[in-house]
């Protein structure tokens, strides 16, 4: 099996690649333009595999992208390349839609055009995965989840750049037969993820008793993923899901900010304690514009239809990854000191 991926020196990217390569012993490719995102530290792992490939390469870029196509002749692509932090859509949403419209316009024009050339054996068994966001369907109440069907009503230009990527992607499969299938993930988390977000900036700023920033009241909810069960779920999906079908995947592990904020405060203080509760640091911070109160999966069709289950519940993935950061400060700290932005320790994001 050949699996081209892109984004794969991301967060939840290298996590597909790790688990492809050295789970599956599957030949991939790997093509990332490797943005401040990126980072190949990410799949140290993997070594010297023979089966593993990079190519640092733009999604943007027609002509790179069709002759990695024409050379690596994938039987499936796995699309996760975007740029992916909410607040910096919010600032500068130029990048979003340049890499997360165009760049999907240009991966599914690429692998059209690879797909028609194909022997009507490989070209039925083609695939083209392209990964996605809940925030594409907005904001919830108290009450409901997410559904295939939800009608979609993004917030944010990161959500509205993902939605307009996703109505791309079930055209070419609408319109062309290219052999698309969509998955909506909600947040996740683990080893390996960006400083930036809400889970690492909240580990690594405890450990360094800096300010914990939480938005607005903390009431916002998201509905936490392990990354690892992720990528499981991507694999299936990509060599099990129906063609021109969605499928969403989440842990059902509802959590306010604060709440996970504070579990956080609560780890550090037994594995790193400090002569204060780190709970002490946590500051409340103007709320996030657009900010959507509430996100939860029904991931039904997933688990009945496909037969995946999350293996980590929250309890056990969030002391997992505290311990990760805590014991991975060469993975960490080049990231954090070499990340431009004056924001850390001031904005988070929920992703
Ligand atoms: P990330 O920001 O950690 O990684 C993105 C990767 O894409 C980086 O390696 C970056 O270098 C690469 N990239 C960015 N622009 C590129 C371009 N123009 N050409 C080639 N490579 C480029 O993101 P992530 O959190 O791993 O998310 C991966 C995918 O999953 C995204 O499509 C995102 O929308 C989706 N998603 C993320 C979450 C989440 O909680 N993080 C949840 C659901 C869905």
């Amino acid at each position: 099996m050949r699996v081209l991926v892109t984004g794969g020196a991301g967060f939840i990217g290298s996590a597909v690649v790790r688990h492809l390569v050295l789970d599956k012993d599957y030949e991939v490719l790997n093509v990332d333009k490797l943005t401040y995102a990126g980072t190949q530290t990410s799949l140290n792992a993997i070594g010297n595999r023979p089966g593993y490939r990079f190519l640092k390469a733009d999604i943007c870029d027609r002509s790179a992208i069709s002759e990695a196509l024409l050379s690596f002749r994938p039987d499936r692509i796995m699309h996760l390349a975007a740029e992916s932090h909410v607040d910096r859509s919010i600032t500068g949403a130029r990048d979003f839609v340049e890499t997360n419209v165009m760049g999907t316009f240009n991966m599914l024009e690429c692998a059209r055009h690879y797909w028609m050339e194909l022997e009507a054996e490989s070209k039925a068994a083609f695939r083209f995965l392209h990964v996605s966001t809940d925030e594409v369907y907005g904001s919830l109440g108290a009450d409901g989840l997410f559904e295939e069907t939800t009608p979609y009503d993004p917030s944010s230009p990161y959500s509205a750049s993902k939605a307009a990527s996703d109505h791309l992607a079930k055209a070419w499969e609408r319109t062309y037969g290219l052999p698309v299938v969509v998955s909506n993930c909600s947040n996740n988390y683990g080893p390996y993820h960006f400083p930036e977000k809400l889970i690492p900036l909240t580990i690594l700023n405890a450990m360094e008793g800096k300010p914990l920033p939480v938005y607005g009241n903390g009431a916002n909810i998201r509905d936490w993923l392990y990354v690892e069960d992720h990528a499981r779920a991507l694999d299936l999906i990509a060599e099990r899901g129906r063609v021109g079908e969605t499928y969403n995947v989440g842990g059902r592990n509802e959590r306010r900010n604060i709440d996970v904020v504070t579990r956080i405060c609560e780890l550090m203080d037994a594995l790193a304690p400090k002569p204060v509760s780190h709970a002490s640091l946590i500051t409340y911070v103007a709320d996030r514009p657009g900010h959507d109160a509430r996100y939860a999966i029904d991931a039904t069709k997933l688990e009945t239809e496909l037969g995946w289950r999350a293996q980590e519940n929250f309890d056990t993935g969030i002391e997992k990854t505290v311990r990760w950061y805590l014991e991975n400060e060469w993975w960490w700290q080049p990231l954090r000191q070499g990340y431009s932005g004056d924001r850390l320790g001031l904005l988070n994001s929920d992703k």
